[in-house]
C-alpha cells in the first residue's frame, strides 16, 4: 500500500505516519526530515536548502525529486510507504507518477488531513513555544508565508488527486488517536 498524507503545515502528518508505520509495517518518506538530517550534515544540498527552509518557502523541484526518486529505488519502498510533505507542487505529482509508471507500481491513496486555518497557527504557535529544539520554521511570521505557499502552490495537487479517485479526506481537528482511527477506516 502507497499512500500520501497531504495536509497544510501542523496538520498532523508527522503525528499520523508514525502511527501508520507502526500500524501496517510500512515506511515512512518525509522530505522535510530528510532535507533536515542534510542542513544538519551540512552537506552541499543541505546549505543550498537551509535559508528556503528558514523563510518558509518551497525547495527547488529538481533537489525534492532526486531525493525522492532515490529513495524511492531502495528496496524497502516495494512492502509500501507513506509519503508526508510530498508532493508539495503539482510538478512534484506529476513527475512523482512518472517515476512509479517506471516501476510498476501507484499511489494507492492520498488522505487529505483537513484543518481550519487559525488552529493551524495555534498550534504551530504552542509547539514553537513548548519545544526546546526550536525549528526556525516554527515563528508566526514564517508560518504565514508557508501558509500562504500551502494555498498557492500545494492546494492545486488535491484537485489532481481528487479528479484521480483516490483522494480520501479526514477532519483533522479531532484528538489524534481519533483522526487515527478515521484514516484506518479509510485504507
Ligand atoms: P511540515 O511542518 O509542514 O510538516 P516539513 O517538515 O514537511 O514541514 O518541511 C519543512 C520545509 O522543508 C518546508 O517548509 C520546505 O522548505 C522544505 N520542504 C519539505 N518538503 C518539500 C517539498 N516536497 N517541496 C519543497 N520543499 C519542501
Amino acid at each position: 500500500m502507497n499512500i500520501i498524507l497531504f495536509g497544510p503545515p501542523g496538520a498532523g502528518k508527522g503525528t499520523q505516519a508514525k502511527f501508520l508505520i507502526e500500524k501496517f509495517k510500512i515506511i515512512q518518506i518525509s522530505t522535510g526530515d530528510i532535507l533536515r538530517e542534510e542542513v544538519k550534515l551540512k552537506t552541499d544540498l543541505g546549505i543550498s536548502a537551509k535559508n528556503i527552509m528558514d523563510n518558509g518557502d518551497l525547495v527547488p523541484d529538481e533537489i525534492i525529486m532526486s531525493i525522492v526518486e532515490k529513495r524511492l529505488a531502495e528496496p524497502d519502498c516495494k512492502k509500501g510507504f507513506i509519503l508526508d510533505g510530498f508532493p508539495r507542487t503539482l510538478n512534484q505529482a506529476l513527475e512523482l507518477e512518472k517515476i512509479l509508471k517506471v516501476q510498476n507500481s501507484e499511489i494507492n491513496k492520498i488522505i487529505f488531513i483537513d484543518v481550519d486555518e487559525d488552529i493551524l497557527i495555534d498550534r504551530i504557535t504552542t509547539r514553537a513555544l513548548e519545544t526546546s529544539n526550536i525549528r526556525e520554521d516554527d515563528n508566526s511570521t514564517i508560518l504565514k508565508n508557508r501558509i500562504k505557499i500551502y494555498k498557492k502552490d500545494t492546494k492545486p495537487v488535491l484537485d489532481f488527486y481528487k479528479n484521480m479517485k483516490k483522494l480520501v479526506t479526514v477532519n483533522g481537528m479531532m484528538s489524534i488517536e481519533d483522526v487515527s482511527k478515521a484514516i484506518v477506516k479509510l485504507l
